[in-house]
């Protein structure tokens, strides 16, 4: 391809609008075109990008004994209610009506169709197992797009799904899906670590995900630096330090004048904050809840999600919190009648807490669960911090951010089971198909791999994922000796299979510098008057800052070499 003919302008100054090195990058480089808030167009450059991924990835699924299929993105709603995810996606799906005022949906992710085409297809025991996947463009009205294409609205994703008899044949499904992944990700040249999950709005009994360690990423990671438990922050599970021993006293009230914090009142007492109990307020489907946790520790609202089995969970407004005659900055549960308590497991990790007397100005010492108040859910509800004992072998985990690039489910039969996904075994009898699903934005896995590959000149793209193997640059383009040599250079690249940018403009050799530095194909080629005049052409890898000049009929084997084609 010619630069003078490449469609998709590179610019000079950094995009305002972008916080993220690839949203800057791809923006600045003319590959990415935003037509709306989370919606983009794919230009050539990133185009030819994310059709190499695809095709890593259908390689991938394929050898793992997938076929490929493709399903609509516009289905009927009542699939959707029926597996309840209409609620459960809430405002996140997005939801039209056709000429017949028939409810429709762009769906977000396709387990109700696929469950409904494979119980059409599935008649006896000897149909499975099966993997089936698609690449295929889905929905989600984001409540904050952002980032470029990490958080979109209109995406490409790889979703694979796996139907066995039972659970045994699905661990081998999981497990080749999860080995499947890790091909993908090496290929792509990235570095993705398996960290365990929640498995929100998809649902199951577990799940996992693959995140690439990035100071950008918006996820948090929980790494035991021992033993290996890898999770994301929103399942991590940690040891909480039990308190020292004590018998319980009787409870009395302090005062505690213009206390309204757990800083203000460990201070006020000279206790340390692990001694009080908060109290923090959710609506959780329109009704209250009183959240209870040790004062150290802070609440994970996914958790208190899943532990509510809420469709719609929000911090509680003052005016609600009112009504319900309890007192801020003096919260308390102790006493509150009628009113749902969700209180983590470690207000049993102690005893004598100091907490809210439920009236101005005033706590209550020496509060013991379940003496002095009692809660309709006990759970692990805490959020892991860093330093927190690991769960597994108590040593101090370490936090970091990452990126998710990929997410498989552990589904069992809640699919099969909503839409009686059965099959006859040898004697006859019906079970449910065990199921799986198994995701990858191909968009997300183009920009994560930016963030894990750039510099302050501009990306350095892994080699089997790059727009073109090779840049091709000549300099004093107008040159006929330059001219000449890159063509015949060019042509050269082209026949031997090697997918070639080649900049032909006449433009300065700082824009042309710039532009290679800023695409970061894997290799430059440089042909200049002054290198012609030494009968040489420069070859430079974009990941090193050394160049080598080898003969112009030399210059294809050493490509060969550098790229290990
Ligand atoms: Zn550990």
């Amino acid at each position: 391809m010619r630069v003078s003919k490449m469609f998709g302008k590179t610019q000079r100054d950094d995009p305002a609008e972008a916080e993220l090195p690839s949203h800057k990058l791809m923006l600045k480089a003319g590959m990415i075109y935003q037509a709306s808030a989370g919606i983009y167009a794919y230009l050539p450059m990133a185009w030819r990008s994310l059709r190499k991924i695809e095709r890593i990835i259908r390689e991938e699924m394929d050898a793992a004994g997938g076929q490929e299929l493709r399903m609509p993105a516009l289905q009927p709603r009542e699939i959707w209610q029926q597996s309840g995810r209409d609620a459960a996606y809430g405002p996140d799906a997005f939801r039209l009506q056709d000429r017949r005022d028939r409810q429709m949906l762009l769906a977000p992710t396709h387990e109700e169709l696929l469950t409904n085409i494979v119980k059409a297809n599935v008649l006896s025991y000897r149909d499975l197992p099966l993997i089936l996947y698609q690449i295929q463009t889905k929905f989600r009205d984001e409540p904050r797009p952002r980032g470029g294409l990490i958080r979109v609205r209109e995406f490409d994703m790889k979703d694979a799904y796996s139907f066995d008899a039972d659970d045994v044949a699905f661990d081998a499904s999981y497990q080749a899906m999860v080995q499947a992944y890790k091909n993908i990700y090496a290929r792509c040249g990235l570095d993705a670590i398996m960290v365990q999950a929640d498995s929100g709005a998809i649902g199951g009994k577990d799940s996992h995900e693959f995140i690439l360690l990035a100071d950008s990423g918006e996820d948090t990671i929980v790494l035991c630096p021992s033993c290996g438990y890898a999770a994301n922050a929103e399942k991590a599970a940690v040891r909480k330090s039990p308190l020292p021993a004590e018998e319980p006293a009787s409870t009395e009230e302090v005062a505690t004048p213009g206390v309204g914090t757990i800083e203000e009142l460990s201070e006020f007492l000279d206790i340390p904050s692990a001694k009080t109990l908060k109290a923090v307020f959710y609506m959780a489907d329109g009704r209250l809840s009183v959240i209870v946790i040790r004062g150290d520790l802070e609440v994970n609202e996914i958790k208190l999600h899943n532990a509510l089995d809420a469709t719609d969970l929000r911090l509680a407004s003052p005016g609600e919190v009112k009504e319900a005659g309890i007192v801020a900055g003096s919260a308390s549960p102790v006493g509150l009648d009628g009113v749902h308590v969700v209180a983590d497991d470690s207000v049993e990790l102690g005893a004598n807490f100091v907490v809210g007397a439920n009236k101005e100005g005033h706590h209550l010492k020496n509060v013991n669960y379940p003496r002095d108040f009692t809660a309709d859910i006990l759970t692990d509800i805490a959020l892991a911090a860093e330093g927190d004992a690991c769960i597994d072998c108590a040593t101090p985990v370490e936090t970091r951010r990452g990126i998710e690039v990929g997410h498989v489910f552990k589904l069992g039969i809640l699919y099969s089971e909503v839409f009686d996904a059965t099959f006859p075994d040898q004697n006859g009898d019906r079970h449910p198909i065990s199921m799986g699903c198994y995701g990858i934005g191909v968009g997300r896995l183009l920009a994560a791999a930016i963030e894990q590959h750039h510099d302050d000149r501009g990306m350095i793209f892994p080699g089997p994922i790059a727009p073109f193997d090779v840049h091709l640059l000549a300099l004093n383009a107008d040159n006929e000796d330059v001219a000449k040599a890159a063509e015949a250079l060019y042509a050269q690249l082209g026949e031997a299979g090697f997918e070639t940018l080649f900049d032909d403009r006449t433009d300065t050799a700082g824009v042309k510098f710039n532009d290679a530095d800023l695409l970061g194909l894997p290799i430059r080629v440089v042909v200049s008057p002054r290198n012609l005049k030494q009968d040489v052409v420069e070859i430079k890898l974009r990941s090193s800052d050394d160049a080598v000049t080898v003969a112009p009929d030399e210059a294809l084997g050493k490509i060969r070499e550098l790229l290990g084609a």
